[in-house]
């Protein structure tokens, strides 16, 4: 089959590999339909987490073609979508649907411990725990969505404590950080204000309802954001990027007994975080990945009822054999691309 490959800095190839093999009776194999490039895919291929050779790919839609003989809940020929964030599926921690939480540890396909979901096949362990039957009046980008970003930026959102009408600063507008500013709106925010270095891109989080802050030449976001809040800063900051500088931001611009909710992916080295102030300032700080299968239950009404839009996220589509293609072009982080997927089977 085929498999997306990330070779090393900026190097990505489409290989040909062995069909995978059912990992185990609890397993399943997909035959993937669709599959999309995330943030996280970008950090094997700008370097920031340099483990290569990686097959890559976590978000993925597609039909199951084997199952193993202790699944019980899923057939061949279903359609699904796959959590991109794997558990064990049995232990009391999976049983709180977070798969974070799994004893055994918790493993996201296409990062080197699971295979890659930019590919034709997928080898699915625990499927009754790691599936979810596409729902009806859920079409393949929203799929998409649930397997990562729109829980992403749901949790995020979620974990920031937005007080009914509060302000709430999201930074970076890449599909993450989108679904943050739309989630946020959903849980009650009265104003979302929306950062990137990118005017495309806070263009976008306007047209879904946040207002673009940019601040002028020598205004740090810090001071824009306490500029335009009367002083006081936001109740919730969710930081999308997560790079030193953005959680600076982060503790400059929330309100004293604020919270900052952490949904990036930080490189490998340590932040030098402002703990002094932190404490002083009574900041809640909270980082995480996003509890996949738990998110589900919440996501789907929402986007079935015409509450939770996941539209003008996904812009380009790619043959999966264009894979070097499709990289370069989300690697630039233009305003026109925000997120890409990919037509497999
Ligand atoms: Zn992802
Ligand atoms: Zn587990």
């Amino acid at each position: 089959m085929r498999s997306v490959v990330v070779q090393g800095h900026r190097q990505v190839s489409v290989e040909q590999v062995p069909d995978p093999v059912l990992p185990g009776p609890d397993g399943a194999i997909v035959a993937v339909e669709t599959a999309a490039i995330c943030g996280s895919d970008l950090h094997f291929y700008d370097g920031d987490l340099p483990f290569y050779p990686v097959a890559v790919g976590h978000e993925v839609v597609g039909r199951i073609v084997e199952v193993g003989t202790q699944v019980s809940r899923f057939h061949v020929g279903e359609r699904v979508l796959v959590a991109s964030v794997a558990g064990c599926g049995a232990c009391a921690g999976c049983q709180t649907r977070n798969p974070i939480a799994c004893h055994s540890g918790a493993k996201v396909f296409g990062s080197g411990e699971l295979g890659g979901g930019q590919s034709d096949l997928l080898a699915v362990p625990a499927a009754d725990f790691q599936l979810l039957r596409v729902p009806e009046g859920i079409d393949d980008e929203a799929a998409l969505l649930l397997t990562d970003n729109l829980g992403t930026g749901w949790a995020g959102a979620q974990r920031a404590d937005i007080p009914p009408g509060g302000t709430v600063v999201v930074l970076g507008l890449g599909a993450v950080g989108l679904c943050a500013v739309r989630s946020a709106l959903v849980l009650g925010a009265g104003r979302v204000l929306a950062v990137d270095p990118v005017a495309g891109r806070r263009a976008r989080a306007a047209s879904f309802g946040a207002e673009p802050l940019a601040p002028p030449e020598g205004v740090s976001i810090g001071e824009a954001v306490l500029a335009a809040t009367g002083g006081l800063g936001a109740d919730a900051v969710i930081d999308a990027v997560a790079v030193d500088r953005s959680l600076d931001d982060a503790f400059a611009a929330v309100r004293a007994t604020g919270t900052i909710s952490v949904i990036g992916v930080h490189d490998m080295a340590p932040y030098p975080m402002p703990a002094l102030m932190g404490v002083f300032r009574s900041i809640t700080l909270r980082m995480t990945t996003a509890p996949v299968h738990r998110t589900w239950s919440d996501l789907v009404p929402l986007i079935r009822h015409g509450r939770l839009s996941t539209t003008g996220l996904f812009t380009d589509v790619y043959d999966l054999d264009q894979a070097p293609a499709a990289y370069e072009r989300i690697a630039a982080r233009t305003a026109d691309c925000v997120k890409v997927r990919f037509r497999v089977g």
